[in-house]
């Protein structure tokens, strides 16, 4: 039987994404062993994130600064705007590296059964952000489900009105894939070979 401490520690990492009881356990362990290396790590890394997290007030991704990396990175493309439903797909585009303009997080997706509208996102933002001028091009990398797509359609008849061209991630993409899944190659291809939204 464990200690309480230990338990607490489990029970936390369970809670985590894609790790269950069985798998927070073995970290846990795994981390015990390794206490003065591997442990001591993640303490400290913990407590640095911790102290420094913010969001981004212009794109909504979540650094350590605020305007973050990508939008304080000059040599990115200022023209280009890829539209992404939540930080992780963001994060998984950027992985990619492909894309070399700038970001705007929605926060989530237009869904009737959610009830979470247009004024829940950070749509009228990005408005704002194309009405300001100086964008191209709007990349809209909804994933590949039915409410990720109803929210593409909904941004894209907003923005009609802009000047900027305004295309779609290509979804070679299996039906219902979210781009945090889906590996770098797969993203890339989707990226190159975008499409105008008609
Ligand atoms: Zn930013």
């Amino acid at each position: 039987m464990a200690s309480q401490e230990i338990e607490t520690l489990s029970a936390a990492l369970a809670r985590l994404p894609g790790l269950g009881p069985r798998s927070a356990r073995r970290a846990v362990l795994w981390l015990v062993k390794r206490r003065e290396t591997s442990l001591v790590q993640l303490v400290e890394a913990l407590a640095a994130v911790q102290d420094t997290l913010v969001e981004c007030e212009t794109c909504g991704n979540v650094d350590t600064r605020n305007p973050c990396g990508i939008c304080a990175d000059h040599r990115r493309d200022q023209r280009q705007l890829c539209v992404v439903e939540d930080v992780a797909d963001l994060w998984a585009l950027d992985r990619a590296k492909l894309f070399t303009g700038l970001y705007h997080v929605l926060g989530g997706r237009l869904s009737a059964l959610e009830g979470v509208r247009p004024e829940d996102l950070s749509i009228g933002a990005l408005i704002e952000r194309v009405a300001a001028g100086g964008i191209d091009e709007v990349v809209l990398a909804m994933n590949a489900t039915l409410e990720g797509q109803t929210t593409a359609h909904y941004i894209a008849e907003r923005l009609g009105d802009y000047p900027v061209r305004i295309t779609q991630l290509a979804h070679g993409l299996p039906v219902g894939g979210e781009l945090d899944y889906l590996d770098e190659g797969t993203l890339a291809q989707a990226l190159r070979a975008r499409r105008p939204v008609g």
